[in-house]
């Protein structure tokens, strides 16, 4: 299986809409497959498109990370299915339709920013609406890590990074070394022309 290149903080493609997925065919279910071979590898539990230079619609998830029963609770489609069969996930054209009221701070990372955490708030519970890879439609209604990566996840779907998320004391401890991690990038950028 092929390791896809992960994208870093200052290339264009990391702020770029993705495109809707209109074709869920062979070519999809591989790129699905390499992404999470590539998340896998670099010790992530999310993964989005442009994060492997594609602006499109999908991300994969996987934040069964942990032994024993999974810590978020969940509903899919209405039902309680057992975690591991509906996860790894990949979702695709995903939209979250509701947010709950209730927010919190959490460290997140982000494997577009090696080495790089901090506090986000966000909303503690989703309604989320995604095709599967084989087109089919499904609702699913989450709280915990899983509500957490997914709307991390669905930002980079929007170009929207966990930088522009975290309030101004939190990016100022980090400032110094993104800054840092962009001029590193640009440097590479410009070395490949
Ligand atoms: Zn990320």
């Amino acid at each position: 299986m092929q390791t896809l290149r992960i994208t870093h903080y200052g290339e264009p493609i990391l702020t770029q809409k993705g495109e809707a997925i209109e074709q869920f065919d062979d070519n999809l279910r591989n790129l699905a497959d390499q992404m999470l071979h590539t998340m896998y590898e670099a010790n992530g539990i999310g993964l989005a498109a442009q994060q492997i230079d594609q602006a499109k619609r999908m991300c994969v998830v996987d934040v069964l990370f942990e032994d024993g029963p999974p810590s978020f609770n969940y509903k899919l489609d209405g039902r309680v299915p057992p975690a591991d069969l509906f996860m790894p996930m990949a979702l695709v054209n995903p939209e979250i339709k509701s947010f709950g009221e209730k927010t919190e701070p959490y460290e997140e990372g982000c494997l577009s920013f090696p080495d790089i955490r901090g506090d986000v708030i966000r909303p503690t519970e989703i309604v989320v609406e995604y095709q599967d890879l084989d087109g089919a439609p499904h609702s699913l209604e989450c709280d915990g890590i899983l509500a957490r990566c997914i709307q991390h996840e669905i930002d980079h779907l929007d170009g929207v990074l966990f930088i522009d998320r975290m309030d101004h004391k939190t990016l100022g401890t980090i400032k110094t070394v993104v800054k840092k991690l962009k001029k590193q990038t640009l440097k590479k950028m410009s070395s490949e022309k």
